[in-house]
């Protein structure tokens, strides 16, 4: 008898340990995804399949599968506040392999017009810091976080090779149409929309920036303490300037559509190399 329930109980802790293996071996990675306002992220849920939708503390995240990959895609709300928090759930409800940010930013290069896509090889939060008598100082956030946040190259070579057959909107220029620019920069962000090229001159000045938006740095640090693989995709909407305002309105759409288009691209990638 005592022999049987010894064996019996042997079972149920193999079969107990082999169901928890199996289940650890057979989940499939998923990649999040992230906007700030529900344009961003509009067509990529559009084409989500087979979705299904979780209200996690107010936010709500879907999932299903893009371009082939499992993703779950969330509208975090605009600012680092929200952002921060978006990120924290979508990472320990969701174990993403690695989250991607799809969203519009501010130009800061001049280089760049309303179209064009900065992947954010760095990003830094340009608001935290100290203001003393001779000006403001940037800071890192604590002693152990970097200033920068730098982005595995991983995901930034496989991002410039999406955009090859991303099937991008053309960029409207003075002389004509034009192909979007994809290049990796500086993203810096801050809680505030930026539409004054004297402040533009000083982000360019202070941190060599190529677009400023309000949610990158948040997600990236967000990412860095918890080890998750970042990448942040803007594309461009205004210029950060007088004209900030206007041109936002004007171009968000087509904008965040870019953006969008070379976020899937990307998935397709990952899926290609699962
Ligand atoms: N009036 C708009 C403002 C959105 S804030 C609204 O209430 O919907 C701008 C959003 O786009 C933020 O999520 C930010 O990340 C990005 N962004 C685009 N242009 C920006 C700029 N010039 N400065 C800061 N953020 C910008």
């Amino acid at each position: 008898m005592k022999n049987k329930i010894t064996l019996l109980i042997t079972l149920i802790l193999l079969v107990v340990a082999s169901s928890g293996f199996s289940d650890e071996v057979k989940r499939e990675p998923v990649t999040g995804i992230l906007g700030a306002v529900p344009v961003e992220v509009q067509m990529l849920e559009s084409q989500l399949q087979g979705k299904k939708t979780e209200k996690i503390l107010g936010v709500e995240f879907h999932t299903g599968v893009l371009s082939g990959r499992n993703v779950v895609l969330a509208v975090g709300g605009i600012g680092k506040v929200n952002a921060a928090m978006t990120a924290t759930l979508l990472i320990d409800h969701f174990r993403p392999s690695e989250i991607v940010f799809s969203g519009v930013a501010g130009g800061l290069n001049p280089d760049l017009a309303p179209g064009d896509i900065v992947l954010g090889e760095k990003t830094a939060q340009h608001d935290y810091g100290e203001i003393t008598a001779s000006g403001f100082s940037p800071q890192p956030t604590g002693k152990d976080v970097p200033l920068f946040m730098n982005a595995p190259e991983r995901l930034l070579s496989l991002a410039e090779a999406a955009a090859k057959d991303a099937a991008m909107e053309k960029v409207p220029t003075t002389q004509g149409e034009r192909f979007p620019r994809i290049i990796r920069g500086v993203i810096v962000t801050g809680d505030v929309f930026v539409a004054d090229a004297s402040k533009t001159a000083e982000l360019r000045k202070m941190f060599k920036a190529d677009a400023v938006e309000m949610e990158g740095a948040a997600v990236a640090q967000v990412c860095w303490k918890q080890n998750v693989p970042c990448l942040i995709i803007r594309c461009v909407c205004d210029k950060a300037d007088a004209s900030a305002g206007t041109d936002f309105e004007h171009f968000l759409k087509s904008a965040a559509t870019n953006s969008s288009k070379l976020t899937m691209s990307l998935l397709k990638l990952m899926a290609k190399q699962q």
